[in-house]
């Protein structure tokens, strides 16, 4: 086994060896730019590109017309929020959302609500799903778009986006969908979903870092967007900048490997994963599964350990790559805030892990993650007075404690 284990795979994951293969002739032999129309360099880094944007469709069956190159899902997410709600203006000036967003679409609503745009954030059940008759009751006669994402990437549960989608269809609101973590990962279809438009990016599907994708539909209906970056009017003008070829290429080839892998790949990560949250389950007590048990990605496992302090576990297994559920964002330490849209208490969303498997976890490595997981919270809480007290039968809630 080589140190140190990656088990954080939702914040981006290695690329693919067939990946950088694909991508190689790109940059120095086949270099042309895909807009030059006037010679060979140009007709084949765009004949290149064409076929990428090919891959990627067919990933998530659409139009590859229906494929707009961004430099990722912040970008992709930041373009179809503000996009849509600057041309739709005229129809309205509200949107909705859900509390367990990922930063780039809060962040976004944040600015738009600066602009004047009122923004909804649905809340999720315990089990972070948002819940369909929600999304419902809150669409007004001004919404022009709900933004819900597919799986989250620190529980990993899946939202019924299709069910959503239903309603939007029917209430004539356009959907965006932030798939981020589930693209390549589960199967995705945006007919199936009836999404609008969506998100998704190539570094957490073992592509390369800096380009992502968002799709727009162009039928049923034809969504139209203002562009938020101005230039040579390139990506049916809706995001302007010379592509990057190699690193299309290689999303390209990256969602040819999922397309191909993941039936196979899915039930064998979600094996392992199952595997190790049954060993922590009967090995540690007050452990608690964050998410829903079966809506989740199947590389996903977030557990709660009573007791413990997720970063003093992680301190304690310095030789795997995990993530805890204190966001180190300021200067205080924050508890996660989508463990507490769930309704886990302060305490229980500092202690959390997350878990994140991916396509070059070995078995040896995870078991070897589940056996040190194991040591480490029964060492921390042989530490803990808290922990005794509670063994013993104190009731915490009861105890006066000394204010000093
Ligand atoms: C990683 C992630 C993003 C950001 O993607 P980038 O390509 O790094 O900008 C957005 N949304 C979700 C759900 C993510 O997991």
């Amino acid at each position: 086994m080589k140190f140190p284990i990656y088990m954080d795979n939702h914040s981006t994951t290695p690329m693919d060896p067939r990946v950088l293969e694909a991508m190689l002739p790109y940059f120095i032999e086949k270099f042309g730019n895909a807009a030059s129309r006037n010679h060979q360099f140009g007709w084949e880094a765009e004949e290149a590109v064409e076929n990428a944007r090919k891959q990627i469709a067919k990933l998530i069956h659409c139009d590859a017309k229906e494929i707009v190159f961004t430099s990722g899902a912040t970008e992709s997410d930041n373009l179809a929020l503000k996009g849509v709600v600057e041309m739709y203006k005229e129809k309205g000036d509200h949107i909705i959302t859900c509390t367990t967003e990922h930063r780039a679409i809060l962040d976004t609503c944040k600015s738009l609500e600066k602009r004047g745009i009122k923004v909804t954030y649905l809340p999720v059940e315990k089990d972070g799903r948002v819940n369909p008759d929600e999304v419902r009751k809150a669409i007004t006669d001004k919404t022009i778009l709900i933004s819900i994402m597919l799986a989250n990437n620190e529980i990993g549960t899946i939202h019924p986006i299709a069910e959503i989608g239903k309603i939007a269809k029917e209430k004539g609101v356009l959907l965006h969908c932030d798939a981020t973590q589930g693209v390549g990962k589960i199967p995705v279809d945006v007919e199936t979903l009836k999404v609008d438009l969506m998100s998704f990016t190539s570094h957490k599907i073992y592509g390369p870092k800096g380009v992502g994708a968002l799709y727009v539909r162009k039928k049923g209906p034809r969504v139209r967007l203002v562009p938020q970056i101005d230039g040579g009017g390139h990506e049916r003008g809706m995001r302007s900048g010379t592509l990057p070829v190699p690193l299309i290429i290689g999303f390209g080839k990256a969602c040819e490997l999922c397309e191909q892998e993941m039936p196979v790949e899915s039930k064998r990560i979600a094996a392992m994963r199952d595997r190790l949250q049954a060993q922590i389950m009967k090995d540690l007590d007050e452990s608690y599964l964050n998410g829903h048990p079966t809506e989740r990605l199947p590389h996903n496992l977030n557990i709660s350990f009573a007791y413990v302090e997720g970063e003093a576990l992680l301190m304690g297994v310095k030789e795997v790559a995990l993530s805890s559920g204190s966001a180190c964002t300021s200067a205080t330490l924050e508890p996660s805030y989508v463990l507490r849209a769930l309704g886990v208490g302060s305490d229980l969303a500092h202690s959390s892990i997350r878990f994140g498997l991916g396509r070059f976890t070995t078995d040896e490595e995870f078991d070897y993650t589940g056996k040190r997981m194991v040591e480490a919270v029964k060492r921390l809480r042989e530490m803990s007075p808290l922990y005794e007290m509670a063994k013993e039968g104190i009731d915490l809630k009861s105890v006066q404690w000394a204010v000093h």
